[in-house]
């Protein structure tokens, strides 16, 4: 006994010590949560999990539709998801527990929220059946519109847009509608114009497009920058003539930017393979979708609203 003990202090001790310092271990499979599976979360997040969960990595990718990027955030502060898509405008509104993300009591802020990188503008597209007479925001008056999934983040743009264009999101009728249910209500002539905020070209977009005759209502300059005032995130953005069949003219409008985000307790090693399928990894994402080959490393601070996760910040070689 008197022999054991000191072999059993430094025992202690040194896995005390393994402790404090042994590598987070990353779960697998680690859950990474998109949108729809007609967005353009959902083929770039398979893309970064057939890079991230390669084999002999140790640890796999498992990708999950949701309503989008607001069901992300909750889903990743609730630990039902690793990983995250997001919005850079939500980001900053789950972080500070605003907007959406406001409980009351107690206040709901989602500290531990960290950002991995920025990745690509996601434009705000605003359809309107062409035989509607909508041809601005100020028609949007009154009309039956739908604004997003429920948990998609399309309601934020809609509602901060409608009230940076005078109209205010209590003066139209907001129907909360997935993709699928879009174009049922389309076809049945009961909506008038869709909003949706998705890294263009959007399948489901293109789908719509190629189904009914439909716009893209042109977001003007001066909503553009009353919107700024208020929300910093949006910035101008043009969605190019061509994109989708039949609109051949480029439409102003204006874009948040999508992002990936962790929690602060997310493992190092998760978070650099996460950048190094990001930005390490030739053509891969670009090949996913075109908006892919806007996934840089230059860019990827460019609108970050919440705090870097430390290995992101190390990987980048700035301050978290
Ligand atoms: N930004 C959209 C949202 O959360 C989804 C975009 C996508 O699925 O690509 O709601």
């Amino acid at each position: 006994m008197k022999r054991s003990f000191p072999i059993l202090v430094a025992l202690t001790a040194v896995l005390a010590v393994s402790c404090a310092t042994a590598p987070a271990a990353v779960p697998t499979p680690v859950a990474l949560v998109t949108g729809s599976s007609a967005g353009t979360y959902y083929p770039l997040g398979r893309a970064i999990a057939g890079l991230v969960g390669a084999p002999g990595g140790g640890f796999t990718v498992e990708v999950r539709t949701t309503g989008g990027a607001t069901a992300n955030l909750n889903l990743l502060r609730e630990r039902y998801a690793d990983v995250a898509f997001a919005q850079n405008d939500l980001a900053a509104f789950a972080f500070e527990g605003s907007e959406m993300f406001r409980r009351e009591p107690p206040a709901a802020a989602f500290v531990e929220l960290r950002g991995v990188a920025t990745l690509y503008d996601e434009t705000c597209h605003i359809l309107a059946r062409a035989d509607s007479g909508i041809a601005s925001l100020a028609d949007l008056l009154g009309r039956r519109v739908a604004v997003g999934a429920a948990g998609s983040g399309v309601e934020a743009e809609a509602r901060a847009i409608m009230a940076a264009a005078g109209v205010g999101f209590d003066r139209i009728e907001p129907w909360y509608l997935n993709f699928y249910e879009v174009a049922e209500s389309l076809g049945s002539g009961e909506l008038d114009a869709v909003f949706t905020t998705v890294g263009h070209p959007s399948a489901a977009v293109a789908d719509l497009v190629a189904r009914f005759d439909l716009v893209l209502v042109p977001v003007d300059a001066a909503t553009v920058a009353s919107l700024r005032d208020s929300y910093p995130a949006f910035v101008p953005a043009v969605i190019p003539a061509g994109t989708y069949p039949g609109i051949d003219k480029d439409v102003p409008t204006v874009a948040i930017r999508a992002m990936l985000a962790v929690r602060a307790d997310a493992p190092d090693a998760l978070v650099r393979s996460l950048l190094a399928a990001l930005f390490e990894s030739g053509d891969a994402l670009a090949a996913a979708h075109p908006r892919g080959a806007d996934i840089q490393k230059a860019d990827a601070l460019l609108g970050m609203t919440i705090p870097l996760h430390p290995a992101a910040a190390r990987w980048f070689g700035v301050e978290p």
